[in-house]
């Protein structure tokens, strides 16, 4: 039988495909990595009038004294600074676990717990939220407005956020579990929180945004540094 080049050329083609195919099936390619289980806890990009991350989560520069000493030192959530009353979002499904203490982060917060053993604690809300413990969640639901540490909204407006586990003993880097465009989350703003105190006897160790370490609450101090910067 004769073959017309065009024949030729969908055979070689259909052979190809077949040939990707399988390799892609026995896993000859390098999988890609899992999405991150959670989105993120406010609307719309990252900008100077809607929001931006005004504090890392970790060893981010503190002002003179560290504020962080149940924390072992360490800033132990994202900041997301916006406006008071910007709708916080859950970042997954899930039950509300507390409303309002007992975990800290005044003048208002909610605990949500998400499968596995995680929750997620959105701090520093504008009025006590409109939740009952024991309410279903679901990812991306308003469940509080943002608000101001302070009570007051002309300072530093924004919404803490944490993500822990172990009973709420421990926090973990918000930042690998969250599907947000980290790249242009501060938006250009730099700030001290969104920059890292470097120990000059060990300069690489946590000073990258998603290398940070975990939080046992109550935990020795980590960053009391003999020679540091600044
Ligand atoms: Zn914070």
């Amino acid at each position: 039988m004769i073959q017309r080049p065009r024949d030729r050329a969908l055979i070689l083609c259909i052979v190809l495909c077949l040939l990707i195919a399988t390799a892609l099936r026995s896993g000859a390619t390098p999988a890609r990595a899992a999405a991150p289980p959670f989105r993120a806890p406010v609307d719309g990009k990252p900008g100077p009038e809607s929001w931006f991350v005004g504090q890392w989560y970790g060893n981010t520069v503190w002002s003179h004294d560290n504020p962080y000493a149940t924390g072992q030192g360490l800033h132990f959530g994202v900041d997301f600074n916006t406006p008071c009353g910007t709708p916080v979002l859950a970042i997954g499904d899930g039950t509300v676990f507390a409303v309002d203490g007992p975990y800290g982060s005044a003048p208002h917060a909610v605990v949500i717990a998400h499968a596995d053993g995680i929750f997620s604690l959105y701090g520093h809300l504008q009025e006590r939220a409109k939740l009952t413990p024991g309410q279903l969640v679901h990812a991306g639901d308003q469940i509080a407005l943002s608000g101001d540490p302070a009570g007051r909204c002309d300072l530093d407006p924004h919404l803490h956020l944490e993500i822990r586990r172990a009973e709420m003993r421990e926090t973990v880097n918000p930042v690998p579990l969250l599907n947000i465009d980290w790249q242009h989350a501060t938006a250009g703003i730099r700030r001290n929180g969104t920059t890292f105190v470097r120990d000059l006897d060990n300069p690489d160790r946590w000073v990258a945004i998603a290398a940070q370490p975990d939080v046992v609450f109550g935990g020795v101090r980590l960053n009391d540094y003999t020679r540091s910067w600044p």
